[in-house]
């Protein structure tokens, strides 16, 4: 444990030290001098001194000046506490504790932050790699992500295509089963390329002029999550979600509001397209300001679960086996717990997604439904693992946290049967472990806790030890 005594004063070890105190004071306010009233930014650095008070360095020479030909006192000069001092003692005075007044200050012309570069976007096998330590599995579709947000980049950092060839645009298709990590997956990716990500759900979208969330939404959230930054937000992910609701409808008489059309309406935003919307609000009006936002470079990830994806293309597999000489065993796609990576625009197609949408999501990736063993490894393996969670929260306490590994094979076996992949796993480990996050704390002595098969499968309790 870093020991450190924290009711002392900080202490003052050079430049940097005290450029990263005066940093963490920094609330958006530039000091002005209390006698030529310039700002910071146009008379340099400002010696602060206790009271609140600042002075540029012109004005403190002029009046150290005046001070020696004239003799003055000017401790007696109201209103300008402390003047009396010497120079050294004021700077090594703590800071004023009280606000410093408003006019002492004026507002700083806000910092948007620095613009993402190339440089900032690592190169696809780093990519992969921050990935491993979070998600588990789904190797291909890991690499495969990698591989295309490096080129989603690329193709945004390029200035001009003076060759004639123009990069398309690597919008993501991805395939697969409920808590198998989609969302995940792009969540990890947008914190580790520090871009602006906005989560939308497709079922909420309606054609524009229905009840319903209309398609430029999404762009707003995206800005919201930037901070409405728009630059930020031109470089950012949108994650649309369920995107197999907005199948093209079977047999249907009414207008499909929310399934084909949907499909046309997000295909100019796909392609990239310039969209104003409103800042700080989903609902256009008179009053909210709008900001033009392009989407020319917003990265577009498209997830669903496509259920019955799988049937059409094993159905599609069987036909073509049975014909010609290579004919397969009709039933041995059945056993293939991969059969989503066989998937083609074709099969999409069936499924009710339209050609021109399939046209703007080039890269399609597919997620494999999680095995009993990937759901324990979900378990411990992540460096936030749901786990390693708990144990930090009863270190905390001093008591040590052991999950047997029967305990762990017995949640994730529970996991599988509610058939919601990985998302069933905390509601599980959270039933049982309130309990033990209950009762521990009530006494000091408890030195370490097993969480054992029994406890799990109500039978027994928990292996409890006391300190030495
Ligand atoms: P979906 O595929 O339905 O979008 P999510 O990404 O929302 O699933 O997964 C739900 C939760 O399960 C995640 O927040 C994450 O904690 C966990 N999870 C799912 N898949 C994985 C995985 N492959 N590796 C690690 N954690 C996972």
């Amino acid at each position: 444990m870093d020991e450190k005594d924290y009711t002392k004063e900080p202490e003052k070890s050079g430049d940097c030290e005290g450029k990263k105190e005066e940093n963490k004071r920094d609330d958006g306010f530039e000091k002005v001098c209390y006698m030529c009233r310039r700002p910071e930014s146009k008379a340099g650095p400002m010696i602060s001194m206790p009271g609140g008070m600042n002075l540029c360095h012109s004005c403190m020479q002029k009046a150290f000046d005046s001070v020696t030909k004239s003799g003055m006192d000017l401790s007696k000069l109201s209103g300008m506490p402390y003047m009396n001092m010497n120079i050294g003692d004021m700077m090594n005075m703590a800071p004023p504790a009280m606000e410093i007044p408003q006019r002492q200050k004026i507002r700083k012309k806000s910092q948007p932050q620095p613009a993402l570069t190339l440089k900032d976007i690592p190169a696809p096998h780093r990519i992969k790699g921050q990935l491993d330590e979070y998600v588990i599995g789904q190797e291909k579709a890991k690499k495969a992500v990698a591989v295309a947000v490096y080129n989603h980049y690329k193709r945004a950092f390029l200035e001009q295509e003076e060759d004639g060839v123009v990069i398309e645009k690597s919008n993501i298709l991805m395939i697969g089963p409920t808590g198998s990590g989609k969302t995940y997956l792009v969540k990890t990716l947008a914190r580790l390329l520090d871009v602006p990500l906005a989560i939308a759900d497709a079922t909420s979208l309606t054609e524009a002029g229905y009840i319903g969330d209309d398609i430029e939404s999404v762009v707003s959230k995206l800005l919201a999550a930037a901070d409405n930054d728009v630059e930020r937000a031109q470089k950012g992910i949108i994650f649309i979600d369920e995107i197999d609701k907005i199948a093209k409808k079977k047999q249907t008489n009414t207008r499909d509001v929310s399934g084909e059309s949907v499909q046309q309406e997000l295909l100019k935003l796909l392609e990239g397209s310039t969209v104003e919307v409103p800042v700080g609000s989903n609902q256009k009006n008179a009053m909210t300001p709008m900001a033009t936002v392009n989407t020319d470079n917003i990265l577009f990830i498209c997830g669903g679960a496509f259920p019955d994806l799988e049937d059409i293309i094993k159905e599609r597999l069987r036909k073509k086996s049975s014909m010609g000489f290579g004919a397969v065993l009709k039933d041995s796609f059945d056993e293939d717990p991969d059969i989503l990576s066989h998937v083609t625009n074709e099969d999409l197609r069936a499924f009710g997604m339209i050609p021109e949408f399939l046209g703007r999501l080039p890269v399609t990736v597919t997620l494999q439904g999680l095995t009993k063993e990937m759901l324990v490894r979900v378990l411990k393996e992540p460096k936030n693992a749901i786990i390693k969670q708990y144990e930090k929260l009863l270190a905390m306490d001093e008591v040590k946290l052991v999950f047997e590994d029967e305990a762990l094979s017995w949640i994730a076996g529970e996991a599988l049967k509610r058939g919601t992949g990985a998302r069933a796993l905390r509601a599980i480990l959270e039933e049982f472990m309130l309990d033990i996050m209950y009762e521990i704390p009530k006494d000091p002595n408890i030195g370490s806790v097993v969480v054992t098969r029994p406890y799990l499968e109500k039978h027994g309790g928990p292996l409890i030890r006391m300190r030495e």
